[in-house]
Protein backbone atom coordinates (compact mmCIF):
# COMPACT_ATOMS: atom_id res chain seq x y z
CA UNK A 1 0.00 0.00 0.00
CA UNK A 2 1.39 3.53 -0.95
CA UNK A 3 2.09 5.61 2.03
CA UNK A 4 1.43 9.71 2.15
CA UNK A 5 3.68 11.62 4.55
CA UNK A 6 1.12 12.57 7.56
CA UNK A 7 -0.02 16.12 6.97
CA UNK A 8 0.73 16.80 10.91
CA UNK A 9 4.45 15.50 11.62
CA UNK A 10 5.41 14.11 8.41
CA UNK A 11 6.09 10.23 8.49
CA UNK A 12 4.55 8.05 6.57
CA UNK A 13 1.20 6.19 6.50
CA UNK A 14 -1.52 4.80 5.08
CA UNK A 15 -3.71 7.18 6.35
CA UNK A 16 -5.25 9.79 3.22
CA UNK A 17 -4.34 12.42 5.25
CA UNK A 18 -2.58 12.34 9.42
CA UNK A 19 -0.56 8.82 10.94
CA UNK A 20 -2.39 7.05 13.18
CA UNK A 21 -1.10 8.97 16.75
CA UNK A 22 -1.71 12.30 14.83
CA UNK A 23 -5.30 11.33 13.98
CA UNK A 24 -6.24 10.43 17.60
CA UNK A 25 -4.64 13.50 18.84
CA UNK A 26 -6.83 15.40 16.07
CA UNK A 27 -9.89 13.55 17.51
CA UNK A 28 -9.31 14.13 20.56
CA UNK A 29 -8.73 18.04 20.42
CA UNK A 30 -12.12 17.51 18.50
CA UNK A 31 -13.96 16.02 20.91
CA UNK A 32 -12.91 18.69 23.74
CA UNK A 33 -14.43 21.48 21.88
CA UNK A 34 -17.70 19.83 21.58
CA UNK A 35 -18.41 19.15 25.01
CA UNK A 36 -18.19 22.72 25.62
CA UNK A 37 -20.61 22.69 28.17
CA UNK A 38 -20.49 26.20 30.09
CA UNK A 39 -20.87 28.01 26.81
CA UNK A 40 -24.92 26.67 26.99
CA UNK A 41 -24.69 27.72 30.66
CA UNK A 42 -23.37 31.03 30.52
CA UNK A 43 -23.36 32.01 27.06
CA UNK A 44 -27.13 32.96 26.85
CA UNK A 45 -26.48 36.66 27.53
CA UNK A 46 -23.69 36.41 24.69
CA UNK A 47 -26.16 34.45 22.87
CA UNK A 48 -29.52 37.02 23.48
CA UNK A 49 -27.17 39.87 22.31
CA UNK A 50 -26.46 38.77 18.96
CA UNK A 51 -30.13 38.05 18.64
CA UNK A 52 -31.24 41.30 18.73
CA UNK A 53 -28.68 42.46 16.60
CA UNK A 54 -29.67 40.12 14.11
CA UNK A 55 -33.30 41.02 14.67
CA UNK A 56 -32.38 45.16 14.18
CA UNK A 57 -29.91 43.95 11.33
CA UNK A 58 -33.27 42.47 9.49
CA UNK A 59 -36.22 44.08 10.63
CA UNK A 60 -34.94 47.24 12.37
CA UNK A 61 -35.89 49.12 15.88
CA UNK A 62 -39.52 47.10 15.27
CA UNK A 63 -41.46 45.05 18.30
CA UNK A 64 -43.35 41.95 16.44
CA UNK A 65 -46.13 42.30 18.85
CA UNK A 66 -47.30 38.89 20.38
CA UNK A 67 -50.48 36.85 20.21
CA UNK A 68 -51.93 34.32 22.70
CA UNK A 69 -54.79 31.98 22.50
CA UNK A 70 -57.98 33.87 24.26
CA UNK A 71 -55.70 36.71 24.63
CA UNK A 72 -55.76 40.38 22.58
CA UNK A 73 -51.76 40.63 22.44
CA UNK A 74 -50.60 43.23 20.09
CA UNK A 75 -50.11 43.77 16.60
CA UNK A 76 -46.50 45.20 15.45
CA UNK A 77 -45.03 48.36 16.38
CA UNK A 78 -41.95 50.31 16.66
CA UNK A 79 -39.69 49.81 19.40
CA UNK A 80 -36.19 50.83 20.59
CA UNK A 81 -36.45 48.88 23.81
CA UNK A 82 -36.14 45.63 22.46
CA UNK A 83 -35.28 42.85 24.36
CA UNK A 84 -34.62 38.82 24.05
CA UNK A 85 -36.58 36.18 26.22
CA UNK A 86 -35.25 32.91 26.56
CA UNK A 87 -39.52 31.55 25.78
CA UNK A 88 -40.58 34.31 24.24
CA UNK A 89 -38.14 35.59 21.70
CA UNK A 90 -37.56 39.19 20.65
CA UNK A 91 -40.31 41.94 21.92
CA UNK A 92 -40.47 45.48 23.25
CA UNK A 93 -40.25 45.61 27.00
CA UNK A 94 -43.62 46.12 27.69
CA UNK A 95 -44.99 43.17 24.88
CA UNK A 96 -42.46 40.90 27.01
CA UNK A 97 -43.90 41.75 30.40
CA UNK A 98 -47.44 41.30 29.49
CA UNK A 99 -46.82 38.56 27.57
CA UNK A 100 -45.18 37.06 30.72
CA UNK A 101 -47.25 37.96 32.40
CA UNK A 102 -50.02 36.28 29.91
CA UNK A 103 -47.79 33.35 30.08
CA UNK A 104 -47.50 32.74 33.66
CA UNK A 105 -51.33 32.81 33.93
CA UNK A 106 -51.48 30.18 31.05
CA UNK A 107 -48.92 27.96 33.12
CA UNK A 108 -51.16 28.38 36.36
CA UNK A 109 -54.23 28.14 34.38
CA UNK A 110 -53.26 24.14 33.78
CA UNK A 111 -53.37 23.56 37.73
CA UNK A 112 -57.20 23.20 38.66
CA UNK A 113 -58.73 25.89 40.27
CA UNK A 114 -59.65 26.25 43.74
CA UNK A 115 -63.48 26.11 44.57
CA UNK A 116 -63.58 29.07 46.47
CA UNK A 117 -67.17 29.33 46.37
CA UNK A 118 -69.23 31.02 43.25
CA UNK A 119 -72.36 30.15 44.54
CA UNK A 120 -75.23 29.85 42.03
ZN1 LIG B 1 1.63 12.14 12.24
ZN1 LIG C 1 -44.04 45.61 21.70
Amino acid sequence: MPQRPCIKCGGPTPNPTRCEPCRRAYERGRSKQRGRREEYAGGWRHHSQQLRIEWITIHGYQCPGWTMPNYPGHGPHPATDLVVDHDLGVLCRSCNSSKAATHDKERKRTTPPASNGTPN
